[in-house]
């Protein structure tokens, strides 16, 4: 059954919109929200609509354009725009073999014949196009929005790899050579541990750190971010060579940073080896690669064919894909969590996903199906992300039956019927009744005996026995139950019945910021809760704590300030503090419980030289904060803190492994 013109016109400008507002987060901001693939099928589904229904085509569609990188706004601004002498385009992409053959056909139908394909790996980073005039280099541009691009010259110097001239004796001296400005895997995870221990935002991926750095205004800065680059286009109006690899063999003469993973393929079988065995090879690789390019490479041949206003006609990219599946979509659930968030959980036709067999898969939020459309029957694609539960990324819209009925989110608790709620920078649903439905109390339980905050021995079906037994209802319960009470449970033996015992009788001297974690206040994580006790040092004082008290506390932000506000004005929750502190539970931190922070965690550090505090104060700071101390340099070692007169052997081979050297100051910065 094919989409109503109406309906098609509506989802035409939603998509439009939605793929605008992704380029922006993807291109100006360097912090996309959806993954490649779930952008591209979004794009697939514009223009499988654009070509349906023609009526709608537009000049600005996101499916002609190319997607821009130049911000409007400062201080982005700060960079001269310069257009491009030869527009600098994308490429044409797909995910599957199929439609490589169908590339071939077209190109040897256009040509009248047969022709090899240059293939290269797709670097994952962002385009420069460097102009060299008389040998040397006049300017970098950022590819822009393809006819204008943002001049980072200053920048792109400070990238060693990159030639300022080239030999006198070139054959070409006058010559435009593009390329991916890319950081390498080890440099992109130093950037993010950096900007995790300083609680800055992190990086998606590499390809927004390398974007994100080319578009520092300070220069120094690019130094150490270790970019680098390697070159795939010479654009010239020579006419010295009759190949794409020939030119690319001369580039790799003058200096220029060439893949070394090509490979020339005289027929379709060869491309697919190539692909193949760089699908499982680029794990291997320290730079970061997202599919390959497959390009005509007979420059003749290339003009034959041409561009279209986005893309080479010689040219196009097959993208790596995750594991994915593809099955139908049953039926939607919707789960509350132990916070009271609304889950949408889809009911699948079981398909099998690396080596599991898949029923069951989130859809996020409302929002997110929103954006997919997603209707009951449709075919799904299904991916294992880093989460246990599998999620749906997209639909396969060309077998979509637009008469089938889209699933409807509901407008209360499928657990305790109370109203759904969602607040405005929410993109979940919320039950707001947290001491009332059911889902959420028990949630509340498992969350408060789990291993990180109170250790009591009672797992899912433990909680859900004592609750249906009407044991447990407000936390405090747990310390009241008695043995017998434990006997009388289904499968519950004597010994079972002490260890519980032992184990609740053990987390009376649990430390209070785990206790205070251990409370589930919303949104107050294992560090926050570390941050808020190390601050205030009691209940009673973080209890009377105004938001301004608790905005000046590390970390703490202004959703989390307001969540620790209303969760202490509700009478019930000071009720259970009061009855907990009866019972024994720890609301004060001691000498005992040394404040730990988890900003040092996972880094190794080298500490050398003589600091303004005894060295043996600064290694006992860092294994506070959750780091390892080591006595020499190495690769593992993530920053070396140097103090005065310290051996110059250790800077050295820190300089050599690129390790970041730290002074006292920014040490202390760091932590703080
Ligand atoms: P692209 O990244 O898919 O392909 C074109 C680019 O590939 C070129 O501009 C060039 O920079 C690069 N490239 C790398 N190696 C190359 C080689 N050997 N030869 C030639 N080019 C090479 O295209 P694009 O227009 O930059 O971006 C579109 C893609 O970006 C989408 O298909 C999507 O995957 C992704 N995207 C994602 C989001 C998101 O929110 N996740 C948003 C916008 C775009």
């Amino acid at each position: 059954m094919k989409i109503k013109k109406e309906k098609a016109r509506e989802r035409i400008s939603f998509l439009r919109r939605e793929i605008d507002n992704h380029n922006r987060r993807y291109y100006v901001e360097n912090k996309p929200s959806i993954s490649d693939f779930e952008y591209d099928l979004l794009i697939h589904e514009l223009q499988s609509l654009e070509s349906a229904f023609p009526d709608f085509k537009s000049e600005t569609s996101p499916t002609i354009r190319v997607g821009s990188d130049i911000s409007e706004s400062p201080p982005l601004k700060e960079f001269r725009q310069v257009p491009h002498k030869y527009p600098m385009l994308s490429l044409s992409n797909t995910y599957d073999k199929p439609e490589i053959l169908s590339f071939n056909e077209r190109i040897e139908k256009i040509l009248g014949s047969k022709c090899d394909y240059f293939c290269e790996l797709k670097i994952d980073g962002t385009a420069i196009s460097l102009t060299y005039s008389g040998g040397r280099l006049l300017r970098a541009l950022t590819r822009g929005d393809g006819t204008i691009g943002d001049d980072v010259t200053f920048n792109i110097l400070k990238i060693p790899s990159i030639p300022k001239e080239i030999p006198q004796d070139s054959v070409i001296k006058d010559f435009e050579i593009r390329g991916e400005i890319y950081m390498p895997w080890d440099s992109f995870d130093k950037l993010n541990a950096k900007r995790e221990a300083v609680g800055e935002p992190l990086f998606a991926n590499p390809r927004n750190a390398a974007s994100g750095s080319l578009k520092l205004l300070d220069s120094s800065e690019v130094t150490e971010r270790g970019l680098d680059a390697l070159f795939y286009h010479i654009v010239t109006e020579s006419n010295n060579f009759e190949t794409h690899s020939e030119y690319l063999n001369w580039a790799g003469k003058c200096g220029f940073n060439l893949s070394a993973n090509t490979k020339l393929c005289h027929n379709i079988d060869e491309i697919f080896e190539f692909l193949d065995f760089w699908d499982s090879g680029r794990k291997r690789l320290n730079y970061p690669t997202d599919g390959v390019v497959i390009k005509v490479n007979n420059i003749s041949f290339q003009s034959q064919l041409g561009y279209t206003s986005k893309f080479p006609r010689w040219a196009t990219a097959y993208k790596f894909k995750a594991e994915r599946a593809l099955t139908r979509l049953i039926s939607v659930d919707y789960q509350v969590g132990r916070t009271g968030a609304i889950t949408p959980v889809a009911n699948l036709e079981p398909v099998t996903l690396s080596g599991s067999v898949v029923k069951r898969a989130s859809l996020h939020n409302a929002e997110q199906m929103k954006i997919l459309d997603i209707h009951l029957g449709d075919m799904v694609y299904v991916e294992k992300g880093g989460e246990i539960i599998p999620k749906i990324i997209g639909v396969e819209t060309s077998s979509r039956d637009y008469t089938a009925s889209a699933p409807t989110f509901p407008l209360i608790c499928p657990d305790c019927s109370a109203t759904l709620v969602k607040e405005e920078d929410e993109a979940k649903y919320f039950c707001p009744a947290y001491d009332s439905c059911p889902t959420q109390i028990k949630g509340g339980f498992l969350h408060f005996c789990s291993r990180k905050a109170m250790n009591i021995l009672a797992g899912e079906a433990t909680i859900d026995q004592m609750y249906r037994l009407g044991y447990i209802h407000q936390l405090s319960d747990l310390y009241k139950l008695t043995k017998d009470n434990l006997l009388f449970m289904d499968g519950w033996k004597e010994r079972a019945a002490d260890r519980f015992l032992e184990s609740l009788q053990k987390s009376l001297s649990t430390p209070f910021y785990k206790v205070l974690y251990a409370l589930g206040i919303r949104h107050i994580g294992e560090t926050s809760a570390k941050n808020l006790a190390n601050a205030f040092g009691s209940i009673e004082s973080l209890q009377s704590a105004t938001k301004d008290n608790l905005l000046s506390v590390d970390d703490i932000g202004e959703i989390m300030a307001e969540s620790v506000l209303e969760y202490f004005s509700k009478e019930s929750n000071l009720k259970v503090i009061n009855e907990l502190k009866d019972l024994g539970v720890k609301f004060s931190s001691d000498n005992s419980d040394t404040f730990v922070s988890d900003k040092l965690k996972g880094m190794t550090i080298v500490v050398s030289g003589n600091f303004s505090v005894s060295r043996d104060e600064i290694k006992r700071v860092i294994e506070i904060n959750g780091g390892k101390n080591s006595s020499s340099v190495s690769s593992a070692t993530t920053y070396l803190v140097a103090g005065e007169k310290m051996g110059s052997s250790k800077k050295e081979k820190a300089s050599k492994l690129g390790t970041v050297i730290l002074s006292e100051d920014e040490f202390f910065h760091l932590i703080r």
